[in-house]
């Protein structure tokens, strides 16, 4: 390496290269990757993360320009991290600036310290400790702090002292300034402990099944693995997690747990909490920035024992890396949808066997994706067939909605059984995949409907708020109550969705108490731990929500779940749409039944014969699965093949078939043959937010040969004159093909 090297720099910016500079002045030759640097980019001043330091450039070195200032001692992404994020960036064709810039926590991007202000420890002095309560008596809330800063030797941590008390600092400075607590400067924040449990619970003794997988996974400690824990809801799959875990902490190695839901993430916790008595980072989108940087840097300091949380938190520097899990790995919100559409299960894969340590990807349903590399013996399939602590599976019936008098979408048998089980003292789960009052709203007189002006779709009608509203682009207005053309006052609601389901129930069963899970519900932050603490303790018997609902949660008082309308599902062009389908009427239906009480599923259709559902029923997920694969292999679509998708956007429709059209002539130069690309076609929603989109798959049975000739092609995209009249973006195995 030359004197002077250059430094080859990420910067955020949507092209898909990186950038070289020189380096300051002063130092920067022994700069280590991974550290962030403020560089002079066009007119701007910006942050960048170093990338590597090369011997020479393509730019003549006069036409470099100097790296204004080093930000870091220490790299903010390990090396581990940054050739994660690196890999990432090529396999998903997403610019390498985006995909580094973007794991970081904001004030890190920001450009801030790699540390928290205000942060301490606060121990009692040895004075404080012969304080008696005595002489306190007339000042209850400075007594209150030292008495429980006297159970605790080794002091609390501010974040432990807030949790319990409200505006405690000025009462906390008095006792400092008599001499009574004295402050210790403590690098991180830890995240969540539990401080008033210092004794973890009792777990319990495990199943057959279950410990044949806990000792299978611990056979694999310290070397790469992947393991497919695949086993039915309510089959104990967290207890092997958990156990797991214990064992991998307690040798003073770190685990990663991601989970597709924040809503799921306190349960979770919780349950963390009681088990180790070790610090718990949890990292989600709704975390305040000083929080999101806390649980950062005490993963990455090697303090918080535990990661928990959504797809990002794969991105967050661990000191010592011992096990990854991925709960529900089929869900598909492990799929970014935008910007860098990257997997956080794939990646998960990929930094497991970096750090040469096991992974586990549990599910009830697992992807076919996973199930087809369990076949393929790339990863060991453990299954949990039965459900744990003896709670029987449920069972299914069929209702048959052909000519039956439906209320608000409920037939009467199924509020017959509703009544059944609300008098034997059950819990009822009512799923329905709509949100809002009704999906149309009609003129009876002149036919006008409620639609987009800016998409291709019905406006969702949502009663409580007046409003109408889309639910792909947002654009919402009030509702007249005269018709907009003929000024008739028929309006009529037509279909059902969870609030109008909520108030038919509301008439019927008036003593009940009803809970309504969707994203309006839960929209102001802690209304559903408040909703789900309401289930738990049982001052809600019936339960009416969407997709929300099915993921991961425990009611054990469920005895009855119903699962409204199935019959959408049935019928989609999208080649993913049966396993969605069967996944989602399984994972709600393992809401049933999950402690002593016995489960019923029913489940209404206008299709009760359909083969899916007979087969579901039946047999049950697995089954479907299997033939699912078969019908897989036979069209050649993943995981019999790969596929990527090329999309554009703009605001008249002819502009991004134009841009695709010449895309695809252009990949004509670097397929040998052994990738058909299918289109450009319309999207299936072909206006959106007032753009136009269209869409040109890839496609090919050989993976490789896929990325080969993305490589060539994407850098071609970036320059064809068509392309700046569009927005256009590649997805490397989409989950949705719209
Ligand atoms: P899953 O994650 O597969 O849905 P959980 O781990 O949540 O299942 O377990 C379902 C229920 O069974 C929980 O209440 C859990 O405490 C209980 N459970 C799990 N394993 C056992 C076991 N070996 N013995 C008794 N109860 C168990
Ligand atoms: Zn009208
Ligand atoms: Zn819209």
């Amino acid at each position: 390496m030359s004197d002077s090297p250059i430094l080859r720099i990420a910067i955020p910016s949507p092209l898909r290269r990186s950038f070289d500079y020189l380096p300051p002045t002063q130092g920067g030759t022994s700069l280590q990757p991974g550290v962030r640097v403020k560089v002079p980019f066009g007119k701007r001043t910006v942050i960048g993360i170093l990338l590597e330091l090369a011997a020479e450039s393509t730019i003549p070195a006069r036409r470099l320009k100097r790296i204004i200032e080093v930000l870091d001692k220490e790299p903010v992404l390990p090396p581990d991290l940054l050739n994660l994020l690196i890999w990432g960036s090529r396999y998903y064709h997403h610019p390498v600036g985006e995909v580094v810039m973007g794991a970081l926590p904001l004030l890190l991007r920001e450009g801030r310290l790699n540390r928290l202000a205000n942060n301490h420890i606060w121990q009692l002095t040895g004075v404080g400790r012969t304080i008696s309560a005595r002489e306190l008596s007339r000042a209850p809330r400075q007594k209150a702090l030292l008495s429980i800063l006297d159970n605790q030797p080794e002091g609390l941590h501010s974040r432990q002292i807030s949790q319990q008390y409200k505006n405690w600092q000025p009462i906390m400075k008095k006792l400092e300034e008599k001499g009574w607590v004295r402050r210790i400067e403590s690098p991180f924040l830890p995240v969540r402990m539990d401080p008033l449990s210092s004794k973890a619970e009792q777990r319990p003794t495990l199943n057959q099944a279950q410990q044949t997988a806990v000792n299978s996974l611990l056979e694999s400690t310290g070397r790469f693995s992947v393991s497919l824990l695949d086993g039915v809801t309510g089959s104990g799959k967290t207890e092997v997690y958990l156990q797991i875990i214990e064992q991998v902490i307690s040798s003073g190695r770190q685990a990663i747990v991601l989970v597709p839901e924040i809503g799921l993430t306190p349960q979770l916790l919780n349950r963390f909490l009681r088990r180790f008595s070790q610090p718990v980072a949890l990292l989600h989108s709704s975390l305040s920035s000083q929080e999101r940087l806390a649980a950062w840097l005490a993963s990455g300091c090697g303090e918080a024992a535990v990661i928990i949380g959504t797809r990002s938190a794969l991105f967050t520097p661990v000191k010592n890396l011992g096990v990854i899990i991925v709960d529900e790995e089929h869900d598909t919100s492990f799929k970014q949808q935008d910007g860098f559409r990257y997997s956080a299960r794939d990646m998960a894969v990929i930094r497991a066997r970096n750090a040469g340590v096991p992974i586990v990807l549990g599910s009830a349903t697992p992807s076919l994706e996973s199930l087809y590399n369990a076949q393929q013996k790339r990863y060991l399939h453990l299954s949990l067939p039965e459900r744990a602590g003896g709670a029987q599976p449920p069972t299914f019936r069929l209702l048959d909605l052909r000519r039956q008098p439906l209320q608000e979408g409920l037939s009467p048998q199924l509020l017959g059984i509703m009544e059944q089980h609300l008098q034997s003292e059950g819990q009822i789960l009512l799923f329905l995949n709509r949100r809002g009052f009704a999906p149309t709203l009609l003129c009876h007189e002149c036919g006008w409907v409620g639609r987009c002006r800016r998409c291709d779709t019905h406006l969702t009608f949502h009663q409580q708020e007046r409003r109408l509203r889309c639910h792909h682009c947002g654009s919402e207005r009030p509702v007249d109550p005269r018709c907009p053309d003929c000024g008739s006052v028929d309006l009529r609601a037509l279909g059902t969705g969870t609030e109008r389901i909520e108030q038919a129930l509301q008439q019927h069963f008036p003593a009940v108490g009803i809970a309504r899970l969707d994203r309006d519900s839960t929209r102001r932050k802690g209304s559903m731990q408040t909703m789900l603490n309401e289930i738990q303790q049982g001052h809600k018997r019936i339960l009416i929500g969407t997709q929300m609902l099915a993921k991961g949660h425990h009611f054990p008082n469920v005895t009855l779940v119903g699962i409204l309308d199935t019959d959408q599902g049935l019928f989609s062009a999208d080649f993913r749409a049966s396993e969605r389908m069967s996944q989602l009427i399984t994972q709600v239906a393992g809401r049933a039944g999950r402690a002593e009480k016995p489960g019923l599923v029913v489940i209404q259709t206008h299709h009760p014969e359909h083969p899916l559902l007979q087969q579901l029923i039946t047999h049950g997920y697995q089954q479907f699965a299997n033939s699912a694969l078969k019908e897989r292999q036979e069209a050649e679509l993943p995981p019999y093949s790969s596929i990527a998708l090329l999309r554009a956007e703009a605001t008249a429709a002819e502009t991004p078939l134009d841009f695709l059209r010449q895309a695809l002539q252009t990949a004509g130069q670097f397929n040998s043959g052994e990738v058909f690309l299918l289109g450009p076609v319309p999207a299936p929603m072909e206006r959106r937010a007032g753009r136009y989109r269209a869409q040109l798959l890839l496609q090919s049975t050989s993976r490789s040969a896929l990325h080969r000739l993305l490589d060539q092609w994407t850098p071609q995209l970036e320059t064809l004159k068509s392309g700046r009249k569009v927005r256009w973006s590649l997805d490397v195995d989409p989950v949705d093909l719209f």
